[in-house]
Formats: C-alpha cells, structure tokens, sequence
C-alpha cells in the first residue's frame, strides 16, 4: 500500500478502537454511527475512505461539497452537511445531501422545505427516483448565547436556544420532505465537554417525548468523542483524527 491509504487506515483503526472502548466503558450496548469530516481534504481521500468501508463523511461548506459529491456520485456514500447554512444554499445542498445537522433557525427549515418540493420536481421531470426525506438534526447552542449576548465564546458556531428547540421539532415534522432526526451540538469552547454534552442529552429527552422517533444525537468531534459517547451520542462526527491536521483554509 501506499503511504496516504496506510495513514488513513490506521489512524481510522485507532479511532474506531477509541470509540470501541468508549462504548465499553460506558455500557453502551449499540455503538454509535462514525461520521468522517472530510472538509478541506482531496477526494482522493475520501476514495480511499469509501475503500476502508467509511459509509459516512461530513462537509461543512456547499461549494466544496457540491463539487466534491458531483465527483464522488459513484461511491454511494452519504453526505451530512454540518456546517453553518445560508438559506439560499438549501437548494443546492438537497441535492447531494442525506442530512442536515445544522438546522437552527424557522427560516432555515422553510427553505430546505422548499428545496426539497423543487428537487422533486425536478426529478420528476428528468424521470428520476425521488430523493428520500431529508433527515435533519437541530443545532443547539450550548453556549449559553444563543440569545444574542456578545462575547460568549462558543456562539459563532451557531446553534438554536435550548428553548427553541421544541419549536423548531414541531415545524420540522410537519415539513413534508424533512424527517426530525434528533439535535446536534458542538461543545462550547473553553467548557467542559461532559457537562456540555449532559445537556444535550436532557434536551434530547425533551424533543424525545414530544417526536418519539427523534432520538438522535450528534455529538463528539475528535477531542471530545468520549465524552459524547458517554453522554449517549448516536452519531459522532470527526475529522482530524482520521485525516491529520486540515490543510490551512483556501
Ligand atoms: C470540522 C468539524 C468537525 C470535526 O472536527 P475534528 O475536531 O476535526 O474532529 C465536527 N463537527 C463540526 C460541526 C465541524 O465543523
């Protein structure tokens, strides 16, 4: 093999043995699902990716995920978009993504509504199968700041208010094209990912017992996947641990 497949296969290995085991110590009896954030990496790596069996990888901006999935069609992965989402990109992203992880806003949930009638339609008309539901997960901000204060660090990273969340579920589930998968968060800065992840779970529960089948939980980044794990996290999304440090932003 050559060195880039060795690397990635090892420093996959290492990170599915550090998930194994934060399952085991937590006495989890299902594991959960990896996500592998490939952004700023080639898709020569994530060919090698598909190729180790990774069925799942994250981006977190639109036109490199657009022209990175228009390449990699053939592979038959499934894309989660995570990044922060503009609503006039919604049209572009439904076409190339099976979720949406950082839905926080009403706005937001209208437009990828839209999007997906359009696409539909489109497909319809170019007498294609439709799409499947867009599974979408709500970002929560665990900042803290999500009310609009300032200088609380953790609140660029956008995310919905922890009291909104409901709301948000309600008018997810009533979009037709759109399926409520769970809440998605990102550990605040500077706090403890354990406490911060806790209450994730507790909102979890929450949207849980409104919309029963929306218990996902995306959680965990490659600092902090134990502490998600711990916390019940179904979905784990990581990036440099797999991939090595990303290259500098282009
Ligand atoms: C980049 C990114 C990740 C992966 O982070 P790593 O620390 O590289 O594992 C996970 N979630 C989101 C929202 C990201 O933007």
């Amino acid at each position: 093999m050559q060195a880039r497949p060795l690397e990635l296969q090892e420093r996959l290995r290492a990170v599915r043995v550090r998930i194994d085991d934060a399952v085991t110590s937590s006495g989890r009896t299902a594991p959960p699902e990896l996500i592998v954030v490939t952004k700023y990496f080639p898709t020569a790596d994530i060919r090698i990716l598909a190729g180790l069996g990774v069925a799942d990888v994250g981006e977190s901006r639109d036109q490199e995920a657009a022209a990175k999935t228009e390449e990699l069609a053939a592979l038959g992965l499934h894309w989660h978009f995570i990044g922060q989402l503009q609503s006039n990109k919604a049209r572009s992203v439904v076409r190339y993504a099976h979720a949406v992880h950082s839905v926080d806003r009403p706005a937001l949930v209208t437009a990828l509504d839209k999007a997906i009638a359009a696409e539909q339609l489109s497909r319809r008309d170019g007498a294609l199968a439709p799409r499947p539901e867009l599974s979408c997960f709500i970002q929560v901000d665990l900042s803290g700041a999500a009310g609009g204060e300032t200088g609380v660090s953790g609140h660029q990273r956008g995310g919905a208010d922890p009291a909104d969340v409901v709301g948000l579920g309600r008018l997810i589930d009533a979009a037709e094209g759109l399926s409520l998968a769970g809440v998605m968060a990102v550990a605040p800065l500077g706090a403890d990912p354990a406490e911060a992840f806790a209450r994730l779970g507790d909102i979890s529960v929450s949207l849980c017992s409104r919309f029963p089948a929306a218990a996902g939980i995306s959680a965990g980044m490659s600092a902090d996947l134990e502490a998600a794990v711990a916390a019940g996290a179904t979905h784990l999304r990581i990036g440099s641990e797999v991939l090595g440090d990303r290259p500098p932003l282009r």
